[in-house]
């Protein structure tokens, strides 16, 4: 620790990095303000470098599902630390989470580790094109998938955070097989599509849950005209349920990406599918993916310890949690005569400062707009609770938050949106 304010951080940050931020969305710049320095976290909680302690619902965009520094966790990677932190060769944890997130994914049967969810979705977009000799990917506005060339149009998250439709520095012959559609609209598909690329839980946009038969229609689409259907769970993953959103809606893709909770807090993605696609990836196919750190021993160590505890009883509390959660905000924030809608789908919550049901990215984009989300975001850190800073995000309640953290959180709400409505 240095001992210095947030603010003076921050300075000194933007002397030496970019916008003093190794990832757009932690700037504050949507929100306004400079953003609190983490000094450490337990649990639901994180403390900033000036002692203020806050109820952390970002939790690493969901990359830590048990809340910080859970004692298994820590162990997990102290032990591996010590053996060893990355080979070149391969370990027999690689060959345990890949066989842990196998066995609870109906229909995964082959998986590759890889270091973040950006690379496994770039990944798995190569692989499909590789593995069905077609160049069209159809993505849906609004839903990240990281920040490879062709995956940021509409993006979403922080893309949306920064005012921006994609990125400068994209090519024109980057994007010019992406088709971008409306969510919750099934796309009529031409026999030019490698793969249907979706959150099958929009939760880059604020939350969106997909509509009744917007899978299953995407699903169909896919198999009329002989594309692959990918599921991006990096966030639903291991998150709504132990199978993920296969479980919950009973639609198969042909492939997946994963990331955040399985890495348990360190660096990681995977993506994986149906064996015979699967097949095509090198060293057995024509197409080419690697690593050096892909697999890595502290990852592996930790995104094991992260499931072991994930039982049914662990999923069955994280909804409950959220419910409580979502209903509590619902009530303090209309309480204060504010517009709100919080969507939830198990343990991910949204919230949207409006009056209109939000099913897209043009909703969530006239939700953010009304500039409410950064008044309510700031009265609430005031007050002890730490959302996203921006409004395209969504909350991450995590199994360290009980009811005393529940409590103070809906105190707080009550009284952030009473001082925000007061004007
Ligand atoms: C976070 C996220 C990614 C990107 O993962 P990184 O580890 O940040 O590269 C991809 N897809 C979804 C749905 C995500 O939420």
């Amino acid at each position: 620790m240095t001992g210095e304010s947030n603010e003076a951080l921050f300075r000194r940050a933007q002397r030496v990095i970019p916008g003093g931020v190794n990832s757009p969305v932690r700037s504050f710049r949507s929100v306004g303000g400079a953003p609190y320095f983490v000094a450490r976290a337990e649990g639901a909680r994180v403390w900033d470098v000036e002692g203020r302690e806050y109820i952390d619902y970002v939790q690493s965009y969901g990359a830590s599902i048990l809340g910080h520094a859970h004692p298994k966790v820590v162990e997990a990677v102290r032990a591996a630390a010590a053996g060893g932190t990355t080979f070149g060769a391969p370990t027999a944890n690689e060959v345990l989470l890949a066989e842990a997130l196998c066995e609870r994914v109906p229909g995964l049967e082959l998986v590759r580790l890889v270091s973040s969810g950006t690379e496994a979705a770039m990944s798995a977009i190569r692989l499909a094109r590789g593995a069905t000799g077609r160049d069209t990917v159809v993505k849906f506005a609004g839903c990240y998938h990281g920040h490879s060339d062709a995956l940021l149009a509409e993006g979403g998250s922080g893309v949306a955070n920064q005012g921006l439709a994609g990125s400068a520095g994209v090519t024109a012959g980057a994007v010019a097989d992406t088709v971008v559609a409306p969510y919750n609209v099934v796309p009529e598909l031409d026999r030019d599509v490698a793969v249907v690329v979706v959150e099958p839980v929009a939760a880059n946009m604020g939350l969106v849950p997909p509509a009744p038969g917007f899978l299953e229609g995407l699903r169909a689409e896919c198999d009329r005209v002989g594309a692959l259907l990918l599921f991006d769970e990096v966030i639903t993953g291991f998150r709504i349920a132990r199978g993920g959103a296969v479980e919950v809606f009973g639609v198969r893709p042909d492939l997946w990406c994963f990331g955040k909770v399985i890495g348990g807090g360190l660096p990681v993605g995977a993506f994986g599918g149906r064996r015979e696609v699967m097949e095509h990836l090198a060293p057995l196919g024509p197409v080419y993916q690697a690593g050096t750190l892909s697999g890595n021993p502290l990852a592996t160590a930790a995104g094991l310890a992260v499931l072991a505890e994930l039982d049914a009883g662990a999923f069955e509390a994280l909804t409950a949690t959220a419910a409580r959660l979502a209903a509590g905000l619902t009530d303090a924030i209309a309480g204060a005569g504010l517009p709100v809608q919080v969507p939830s789908v198990r343990s991910l919550v949204g919230l949207f400062l409006t009056a209109d049901p939000v099913s897209d990215y043009d909703g969530a984009k006239a939700a953010a707009g009304t500039g409410l989300y950064a008044r309510l975001f700031h009265a609430l850190l005031e007050r002890g609770v730490a959302l996203a800073p921006g409004a395209y995000e969504a909350a991450f309640p995590s199994l360290a938050h009980g009811p005393t953290e529940l409590d103070r959180t809906l105190d707080a709400a009550a009284r952030a949106a009473a001082a925000v409505a007061a004007g």
